[in-house]
């Protein structure tokens, strides 16, 4: 059973529209997209190891979480999570292309391209080991004593593994089922209940960590940042407000909510906040009360008053 479904990370999604605001030149850009690369490469991954996991039959319950961030202590990120009341297993999902090396001492991944370039990542294995180690921690600070599994994922055909781990299990997707049937389920650790307790602690405790505004992420100055409103259909900046519609000059649409995701940029790339006169220049607007009756109209939370008055993403409760 899927308790937490896949979901795009909307980091992704920001990091994408950032790049449209940076101009060609900006020296940036290119760290920007490279981020957004790697991070749409995980996210496919993940997903298409979610789907295998959606087919999967076992004569025990299940639950899958994709994307589960904790602190323990540091910040933990796994990737696919699956509670059960005889272990707890982790994906670690890699979407890397070329031939894959796991070296040990010090502990490393490379790869080679085909064209002979060489690339050395972190070692998933480490990684592997530390989530387990902190996962570990957490259940016994709770009083849970759970076996704790794990493997890393290479979903595509197009990872090739030329030298495997010792320490790891390394699967590739049409592995996945085989190794969670093995898995020994002789011993029940948890009640049905305590299972439920665990599902629903997980998923209060699980955390989407504050990485905006991007702007101080990435050390960008706030003029480097394009204002307006960008087209959903054709990806071009510039859309301009006619009545009570955006209109794109490049591809002719018309569109009554564009502004929202502008809105959504500048609070996530700019500013943790916006005020009516930022968001009136951000958007191109002439008047003050076209940007003040768009603010009021969307679901974000307004703190001050008056002058004063700001917005905000509702926080998540
Ligand atoms: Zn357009």
């Amino acid at each position: 059973m899927i308790i937490k479904s896949y979901s795009s990370t909307n980091y992704l999604d920001a990091l994408g529209n950032l790049v449209k605001r940076l101009s060609i030149s900006n020296p940036k850009r290119e760290v920007v997209e490279n981020e957004y690369n790697r991070i749409y490469a995980g996210d496919r991954g993940e997903k298409f190891v979610m789907q295998a996991l959606e087919q999967l039959q076992l004569p025990y319950d299940f639950y899958v979480f994709h994307n589960v961030s904790l602190f323990v202590e540091s910040k933990i990120q796994i990737d696919i999570l699956i509670l059960t009341k005889y272990y707890l297993l982790i994906f670690e999902v890699k979407n890397i292309k070329g031939a894959i090396e796991f070296r040990q001492n010090p502990s490393q991944l490379i790869r080679t391209l085909p064209n002979g370039e060489l690339n050395s990542f972190n070692s998933p294995e480490t990684q592997l080991e530390e989530y387990t180690y902190q996962l570990k921690i957490f259940l016994l600070n709770h009083g849970i004593d759970l076996p704790i599994y794990g493997a890393i994922v290479f979903p595509f055909s197009t990872s090739f593994i030329k030298t495997t781990s010792s320490k790891t299990t390394i699967l590739l997707k049409n592995e996945i089922k085989n190794f969670i049937r093995k898995i020994s389920v002789k011993k029940e650790y948890l009640s049905a209940k305590e299972v439920d307790q665990l599902t629903t602690y997980l998923l209060n405790k699980h955390k989407d960590y504050n990485i905006y505004p991007l702007l101080n992420r990435y050390n960008i100055p706030r003029e480097q940042i394009l204002n307006g409103v960008i087209c959903a259909k054709c990806g071009e900046l510039g859309m301009r407000r006619t009545g009570h519609f955006w209109f794109c000059p490049k591809c002719k649409i018309k569109n009554k909510t564009a502004h929202e995701t502008a809105i959504y940029d500048y609070l996530k790339i700019i500013n943790s906040s916006i005020t009516n006169s930022e968001c009136r220049d951000f958007l191109n607007l002439r008047d003050i009360y076209q940007s003040s009756r768009i603010l009021k109209n969307m679901n974000l939370e307004k703190i001050g008053k008056y002058r004063n008055a700001k917005y905000i993403i509702p926080t998540k409760h």
